[in-house]
């Protein structure tokens, strides 16, 4: 499937997203599930995940580099808020679990020499429609 071809999500859907997942322990994607950004370790099979939408926006020709932190988190936090129009949320795809229907959302981080896939679970307590 093109990248294009992905339906934009707003924050209001993703939070609809997360709150349609089956609650409890999934063994499907339990290895993946991780409340702030971590690294996809390559022994994940992420193969469990079917992507379902994207949080980028076509119409934004600069996507904005900023992050959103008002109440003094960081990248890496884990109450770090999920607020779409920022970075990196602003590059990232959503994918939910075939099993449990959990939302996760994904980048790619690229560095000088390396890229870094990415993953997040999406608590819907912590979505943030704010704007740049
Ligand atoms: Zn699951």
């Amino acid at each position: 499937m093109s990248a294009d071809a992905l339906p934009p999500l707003s924050a209001a859907e993703l939070a609809a997203l997360a709150h349609a997942e089956r609650p409890g322990r999934c063994a499907t994607c339990a290895p993946l599930v991780c409340p702030g950004w971590e690294s996809v370790h390559s022994a994940f099979d992420t193969s469990v995940l079917h992507r379902v939408g994207t949080l980028r926006r076509e119409d934004v020709d600069e996507p904005t580099v900023m992050e959103h932190h008002p109440r003094g988190t960081h990248g890496w936090s884990i109450d770090a808020p999920i607020a779409p129009a920022f970075f990196p949320y602003n590059r990232c795809d959503v994918w939910t679990c075939k099993a449990c229907a959990r939302p996760f959302l994904r980048y790619t981080e690229y560095g000088g020499y390396y890229e870094d896939d990415r993953i997040r679970q999406v608590n819907a307590a912590l979505i943030d429609d704010a704007q740049p």
